[in-house]
Formats: structure tokens, sequence, C-alpha cells
């Protein structure tokens, strides 16, 4: 029987639904790179100076560490900002110089943790959304008994971007994540993979082929690829907030983490491109470059779209301008043309209860959003607000078309803000 969890909706998305191939963005005429919104960029460069790719071109501070930013591309600094909404603008030269990661001293796999985690943060790799993670403490709480999960989901419906980076570089997905394995100190590694997804096969066969990998087939449903659904589905571990591995004993990170820590340990290719879906092409992006770029290279013109979404049509928020940058977690983008729709109007809530019977963290989308539209944060803090991972699951079943979603963020975002 295939694994799953309570909550969520079983969105029609075939396994089997057509992908482009990888291809690469081209025509790039500006990166701007910027940090997470409540951190200050502190920048290493000046206006003028000449940048390699993949070099360094400033920093953040994220859980007591300095995170690095780079840039994709070589080219000139147009402007270094620093500070909160601080930028970095680098103007491509489209030369092929490259300043990689400085070559590790010893095989990959004999690092120990701290040589892991310290690569890890030098890259730059986003663990689950966030950087700097705490694998000390981590390890230091679990005492040997951490379960590691691989995600190897697919996100929600019209998103292939990890069904793409699996395909077509699953030897860094089982590499990748053998050097998670030294980070967390965990000598297991059990990957979770829906049984109709297109590579179960191929990597269930690389699991076999290694006894330090377990496949655990899942049924697809969304969002199964939510740690807090991850870790109810294959433990029976019943969270409502899972960004503590020390309480859950269980941590969940991605194959483009995986992939990321290979890249850095083998190539020296800090973390700085990604896959991203549009519509069914698949397409390597420099962070920073403008979403516009994208558009033009997918032959659509950016001006024909009438709403654009920075991610899937679930999880994406949306776009100010069609110049909005690549951010290093940018999965897909979602463009809504004129005729698809205006978004109907908001009624008041019901108390139907949907929100409740979808919401995967097993919290109270309804009170939380309407406390959210008083200002009542506080209220929102003590109801578990901290927990929501913004599936939109209760957006897309409320028949009140409240932005539940929206107003929760809203309130997390204060929460979070407010513990500085
Ligand atoms: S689904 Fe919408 S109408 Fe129903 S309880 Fe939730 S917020 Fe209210
Ligand atoms: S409250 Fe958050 S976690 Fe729950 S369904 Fe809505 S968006 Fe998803």
């Amino acid at each position: 029987m295939a694994y799953t969890f309570s909550g969520g909706l079983d969105l029609q998305h075939s396994g089997k639904t057509p992908a482009k191939n990888v291809t690469v963005l081209t025509g790039v005429e500006r990166l701007t790179l910027t940090v997470p919104d409540d951190a200050e960029l502190e920048p290493c460069v000046s206006a003028g100076d000449h940048v390699a790719a993949y070099g360094c071109v400033g920093s953040f501070e994220r859980g007591g560490a300095r995170i690095p930013v780079y840039t994709a591309l070589s080219g000139k600094i147009e402007r270094a900002e620093p500070g909160k909404n601080g930028c970095i603008t680098v103007i491509p030269d489209g030369s092929d110089e490259k300043q990689p990661l400085p070559p590790l001293q010893k095989p990959a796999a004999e690092l120990s943790p701290d040589e892991v985690t310290d690569l890890l943060r030098t890259a730059a790799v986003p663990c689950r959304g966030s950087y700097g993670y705490a694998f000390e403490r981590v390890r230091a709480a679990a005492g040997g008994t951490m379960r590691f999960i691989l995600n190897c989901c697919e996100s929600e419906p019209g998103v292939y971007s990890r069904r793409k980076l699996i395909e077509e570089d699953m030897k860094s997905v089982i590499d990748g994540a053998k050097l998670l394995m030294i980070a967390l100190d965990v000598r297991r590694c059990e990957i979770a993979v829906e049984k109709d997804a297109p590579y179960y096969g191929a990597i269930s066969a690389a699991a076999r082929r290694d006894p330090l990998f377990e496949l655990h087939a899942m049924k697809r449903r969304y969002p199964q690829d939510e740690e807090v659904a991850m870790i109810y589905a294959v433990t029976g571990t019943r969270l409502s907030d899972a960004s503590r591995p020390e309480r859950s004993k269980c941590c969940v990170f991605d194959a483009e983490t995986a992939v990321a820590a290979y890249r850095a340990a083998v190539l020296g290719v800090p973390y700085c491109e990604r896959i991203v879906t549009f519509e069914d092409n698949n397409v390597l992006c420099p962070v920073g470059a403008p979403i516009s770029a994208l558009l033009d290279f997918c032959g659509v013109d950016p001006g024909d779209a009438d709403r654009i979404i920075d991610g899937g049509p679930m999880r994406g928020r949306l776009c100010k301008t069609a110049d909005d940058p690549i951010g290093p977690l940018t999965d897909a983008v979602t463009v809504f043309y004129p005729g698809d729709g205006d978004i109907p109007a908001m009624s008041p809530c019901t108390r139907c209860g949907r929100c409740v019977a979808v919401c995967p963290s097993r919290i109270m989308p309804y009170y939380l959003a309407e406390n959210s539209r008083k200002k009542k944060y506080a209220v929102c803090d003590t109801y578990g607000v901290r927990a929501c991972t913004e599936c939109g699951c209760c957006d897309y079943v409320c028949p009140a078309y409240i932005p539940i979603k929206r107003l929760i963020r809203t309130a997390k975002l204060r929460v979070e803000g407010s513990e500085e």
C-alpha cells in the first residue's frame, strides 16, 4: 500500500504529463540579486567591479552564520546597495570566465559532518527554504536516532522542475543524498517518491543497488512534498510544526538540496542557478534573471500577460512586474492571460469548514485569516500560524473566495518579524 497523509487535495496531476527536457536560459541582460525579506545584504563588491561567474558578491546573516550571495553569470556590477531591501545588479558580459569554489582537500565521501555543513553554507545551498541549517543542533539533539527522508515527490500540478532534475541527474541526487547523510550523521536515507512518478523505476533501481537507501512508494496527493505531510505519511508522527527536526527526530530534504550539495562538493558550483518550469518548458535559469527573460526565451511576450505568478498556481505569489527576479526557490512561473477569468469577489465566511478539512498542517485557516484581517497577530501566533506552509489548499476549496493564504502569510511575517 502506498504511503499518504490526511488533509490535502486529490488534484489530477498525472505523473505521465509530458514536460520538455531542460534547456539553458540565454539572452539575460541583467541579474538582480537580493536576500530574504528580513535579512540585510552586505555587498563585497562596488559599482564598476568585474565579477566572474560563481563569484561571491555579498552575504547576509542567517542562523548565526554568514551566507554568501553568488552571481551565476560573469559581468560588471551596476549597483551594490546594502541593507534590508538592498540588491546587487550585474550586467552580464557573455564571457565564460568562472570562479568556482576552492577544491576540497579530500574526497567528498571522507568529509566530516562539520565539513559538509560548512560546505553547504559556503555554497549557499538552501535547505527546506532556509539557509544556515542547524545541522550541529540537529546532530546533538537526535543522539544518533534521526531519520532522514529525501523528498523526491513532485511538487504541485504543472510544476515539473523536480521531476526533470531527478530524471536528468539521478546520480547527483544519490551522491548528494550521501553528503546530506554525512551532515546529519545518519546511516540511512529513506527516499519518498510517488508510485506513479515517471522516474519511479529508475530511482527504485538506484535505491536497491545501495544498502544505504530505502524506498517509500507514496500515493500522489497534494501537498505530499510538504514536510509535515511527508513525516506523517512515512513515520506516522503527526506534527503541527515540523520546523524543529530535534522534536520530530526526522529531517526532510528535497532532491534539489541533494543535487546542490553534490555540485558544490564535486564541481565547485555554488547555489546560484535552478530549473524553473514555465508551461511545458523546463529552463535552467540564473538566480536574479528577470522573469520577462524566461518568458521571452519561451516565446511569450511578457506584455501579453494579465497576471504573473512566481511559482505554481497553488503556492505561487503574485509578481509586481514581469521584471521581478527569479529567486533561489522559484520552481515555476505561471502566467494568466486576459480572458483566463477574473479573481471572483470575496463573500463572508460561512464556517463551512472545508479549509480545515484540507489543511495538512492541522490548523484553522478561517480563524487565522479572520484574526489576521483584524490585525490580531498575537492570536494568530497562539493558534499556530507559523505552521502554515502556504500550500494554498484552503484557498482552493474556499467557496467564499477568501484570500486565506495571503492573510495568513501577512500574520506569519508579522509574528516572525516581531521575534527579532
Ligand atoms: S472554506 Fe472559506 S467559507 Fe469555509 S470555513 Fe474556510 S474560510 Fe470560511
Ligand atoms: S492554512 Fe496554510 S497550510 Fe493550511 S491549507 Fe492553508 S495554506 Fe495550506
